[in-house]
C-alpha cells in the first residue's frame, strides 16, 4: 500500500520538496510497511511558510466574513463529496478502523468548518455609551497563527484549528505529528480547491524541532497545540518569550463515575467508548472508571462480555471494530503498562495480550479491576486500549478520588438521579464534562481542560475569543477637554 503525496510540505498555495530535510518515514500501522517518505522542514522552508503566511492574511482579514465563509463552506463541501478517499487515507496514516475514519474523524473537521464558516459573520463588536462619547470594540484577526497536531485525529485536529483560525481572517502555518503527516496535506489541497488564496494555510512537516523554530518566529501571533502535558510545558513557556496567545489541547486522566442506580447497559457502553474508540488514542478518555460497589460484579461481567466481542483486525475490513496503536512505540508504551499493572496488584479481568499476529501494533480491548488510586494505571496517561476500574463507596468520596489529579479534561457521570448528576459534575475539575454519555464532541461544544490538561478552548463560540482580538475605538463627540 502506498500514500505517498507530491511532496511533504504544502506553502504558498503549493506543494514543495526540500530533499535536504531529514527523513520521516510514514508506516501504516496494521503491518508496520512504509506508505510514504517525506522530508522534515529545512529552515528555508520554515521561512518560506512563515512568510507566506504573514503576508497572505492581511487581504484576507480585510474581506468580509461572509467572503471567507464561502471558501470554508466549499472546503466542508468538498471533504463530505471525497469522505470515502479522505477515510482510506486517515486509515492508512493512522490505522484507526475505516468505520471510525468515515463517520469521526474528516466528517467532525468538515463539521468544524461548517460551524465556523456559519458563525464568522455573525461575530459583532459592542458599542458603550459614554454620555455624549462613546466607545464601540472591533474583534480582530491575531494575524499569523500556528497549530502543532497530534497523531491520535490529525485530520480532525487540521480542520479544529485552522477553521476558526481562518473563518476569524487569521492565516496558519500548521505542523502535523511526525507520525501522521498526510491528511493536513489533502487539508491544504482541499482549500485551494475551494477557493483559499495561497499562503493563507500552509503546511511543514518535521519532529518537535520545527515546531519549537515556527514558534519563536516574531511574526506569529499565536500557538495552538494538541499534545501531551511535557510537549505543552515546552511550547508555552517558548509562545510567552513572545507573549504569543495560546490554545492548549493536552492529555488527561478523566474520571467516569458510574452510580449504581444508572442504566448498566448504557454504562457498560459509555465506558467502552471512553477505552476503546481509536484503540483508547483518545485524549478526552474516561480512564479511571470508578464503579459504585453494588454493581461492581454486574457491571464487570457484562463490560468483560461485550469487550471480548470487539473485533480486532484489518482496519479497512468494515467489520472491524478496533485497529492497532499508532506506531511501535506507543505499542511498547502500552504494553509496559499492562505489565506493571498486573505487577501492581490490579486484576485483569480480559485482554492483555497482543491482538491479531500479521504485524501491527495491536492491543487488545484490555480491563483491569480492582485499581487503587495510587497505582500508576490510576495516575498515568496509558493512551491504549486499557481500562482502570476502582470502586467506590459514596458521592464524596468519589468526587475527592476522582479530583485528586493534576489533568482535569473531561469528566462523566452516570445516574438516574439527575438531581445528583449536577451536583457531581458542578464538583469535577474538569473541562468538558458529560452526563448520561461520554466522548461525544460535537462543533457546537466548547472543548478543552483545565489544571495540567490545558489553557484555552476549541470548537463553540469559545473558539472565536481564541483566534481574534479586540480593539476598543475611543469616539469623541465633544470638545476637548485639555487642562493646559
Ligand atoms: P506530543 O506532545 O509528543 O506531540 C504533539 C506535537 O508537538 C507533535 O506534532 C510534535 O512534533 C510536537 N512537538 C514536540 N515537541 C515540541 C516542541 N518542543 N516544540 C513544538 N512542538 C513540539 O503528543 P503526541 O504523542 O503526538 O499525542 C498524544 C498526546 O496528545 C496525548 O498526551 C494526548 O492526551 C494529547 N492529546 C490531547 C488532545 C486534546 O484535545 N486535549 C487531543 C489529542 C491528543
Amino acid at each position: 500500500m502506498k500514500a505517498q503525496p507530491k511532496a511533504s510540505h504544502f506553502i504558498g498555495g503549493e506543494y514543495v520538496e526540500d530533499t535536504a530535510g531529514a527523513v520521516i518515514e510514514v508506516l501504516y500501522p496494521a503491518t508496520g510497511e512504509v506508505i510514504a517518505r517525506l522530508h522534515e522542514a529545512t529552515p528555508a522552508l520554515i521561512e518560506r511558510a512563515l512568510a507566506a503566511g504573514a503576508q497572505a492574511q492581511k487581504a484576507w482579514g480585510a474581506l468580509r466574513p461572509v467572503e471567507r465563509a464561502r471558501v470554508l463552506s466549499r472546503a466542508a463541501a468538498i471533504i463530505r463529496e471525497q469522505g470515502e478517499e479522505l477515510a482510506r487515507l486517515e486509515t492508512l496514516d493512522t490505522g484507526k478502523p475505516i468505520q471510525e475514519t468515515r463517520v469521526a474523524d474528516w466528517p467532525s473537521g468538515a463539521d468544524a468548518l461548517e460551524y465556523f464558516a456559519g458563525l464568522a459573520p455573525t461575530v459583532t463588536g459592542e458599542t458603550i455609551p459614554l454620555g455624549g462619547d462613546m466607545v464601540y470594540t472591533l474583534r480582530e484577526p491575531l494575524g499569523l497563527c500556528v497549530g502543532i497536531g497530534a497523531w491520535n485525529y490529525p485530520s480532525q485536529i487540521a480542520c479544529w484549528k485552522s477553521a476558526p483560525a481562518l473563518a476569524m481572517g487569521n492565516a496558519m502555518v500548521f505542523k502535523p505529528s511526525e507520525t501522521t503527516p498526510l491528511g493536513a496535506l489533502r487539508l491544504a489541497e482541499i482549500f485551494i480547491e475551494a477557493g483559499l488564496p495561497p499562503g493563507l494555510f500552509n503546511v511543514v512537516q518535521g519532529r518537535g524541532a520545527v515546531g519549537a523554530a515556527l514558534i519563536s518566529d516574531p511574526r506569529v501571533a499565536k500557538v495552538s497545540l494538541t499534545g501531551s502535558v511535557p510537549t505543552g510545558q515546552k511550547v508555552y513557556a517558548k509562545a510567552a518569550e513572545g507573549l504569543r496567545h495560546v490554545t492548549m489541547e493536552l492529555g488527561g486522566k478523566s474520571p467516569l463515575i458510574i452510580f449504581d442506580d444508572a442504566s448498566l447497559e448504557d454504562a457498560v457502553g459509555a465506558a467502552m467508548l471512553a477505552n476503546f474508540y481509536s484503540a483508547g488514542q483518545v485524549c478526552s478518555n474516561g480512564t479511571r472508571v470508578f464503579v459504585q460497589k453494588g454493581i461492581r460484579e454486574r457491571f464487570l461481567a457484562r463490560l468483560s462480555e461485550r469487550a471480548q466481542a470487539i473485533r480486532l483486525g484489518d482496519p479497512m475490513d468494515e467489520a472491524t471494530q478496533m485497529g492497532p496503536l499508532v506506531s511501535a512505540a506507543q505499542l511498547e508504551k502500552v504494553m509496559g503498562y499492562v505489565t506493571r499493572a498486573t505487577a501492581e496488584g490490579a486484576l485483569l479481568v480480559t485482554g492483555g495480550g497482543r491482538g491479531p499476529a500479521n504485524g501491527g501494533w495491536f492491543v487488545e480491548p484490555t480491563v483491569f479491576a480492582d485499581v487503587t488510586d495510587g497505582m500508576e494505571l490510576a495516575r498515568e496517561e496509558v493512551f491504549g486500549p486499557v481500562m482502570a476500574v476502582l470502586d467506590f463507596d459514596s458521592e464524596d468520596e468519589v468526587i475527592a478520588r476522582a479530583n485528586a489529579t493534576d489533568f482535569g479534561l473531561a469528566a462523566g457521570v452516570f445516574t438516574r438521579d439527575i438531581a445528583r448528576a449536577h451536583r457531581v459534575i458542578g464538583q469535577l475539575e474538569a473541562g468538558t464534562c458529560w452526563i448520561n454519555a461520554y466522548n461525544l464532541t460535537p462543533v457546537e461544544a466548547p472543548f478543552g481542560g483545565v489544571k495540567l490538561s490545558g489553557v484555552g478552548r476549541e470548537n463553540g463560540h469559545a473558539a472565536i475569543g481564541h483566534y481574534s482580538q479586540i480593539k476598543s475605538v475611543y469616539l469623541g463627540l465633544n470638545p476637548v477637554d485639555a487642562p493646559y
